[in-house]
């Protein structure tokens, strides 16, 4: 499978299974992107590759954990990585994050979740049936 950002300059490359698919409404995600709400997935980092452009990616260290990717030129938000352990929701360093609403053409899977719905938007209530989790996973808050 293949993302891209909005200008073409940066196109990444995921080889499927991937291991999710979900949506975050979590406040980081949400101005980061500025959008309601981001979908997330992942593949191991042996998985990953950039078909062109990394060197048109830009980095955001966001903490000491987590640093986002984007596009140089058009601003797109690609990707993000987990450099070391300890992050309190543990994304794991041997993975790599991307944005799954950039990626073109069929995805290996149906949305698994929505994650850390309790930071949504208070108008922003999707009902699409798709479980709705506290953090990435705590607790089912509603379907
Ligand atoms: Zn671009
Ligand atoms: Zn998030």
């Amino acid at each position: 499978m293949l993302a891209r950002c909005l200008c073409g300059a940066i196109e990444l490359s995921l080889e499927p299974p991937t291991d999710f698919l979900s949506i975050c409404h979590c406040r980081s995600c949400r101005l980061s992107h500025g959008a309601p709400c981001v979908a997330w997935t992942s593949v191991p980092r042996e998985r990953f590759g950039f078909v062109r452009g990394e060197d048109r990616v830009r980095w955001y260290r966001s903490s000491e954990w987590i640093r986002w990717g984007f596009c140089d030129t058009c601003g797109s938000r690609l990707l993000y990585l987990a450099d070391q352990e300890g992050h309190p929701e543990s994304p794991k360093t041997d993975r790599v994050y991307v944005a799954a609403a950039c990626i073109d053409g069929p995805f290996d899977r149906e949305l698994d979740a929505h994650v850390s719905y309790e930071e949504r938007l208070p108008w922003f209530n999707p009902a699409d049936g798709v479980a709705k989790y506290r953090g990435k996973g705590v607790e089912l808050i509603s379907s």
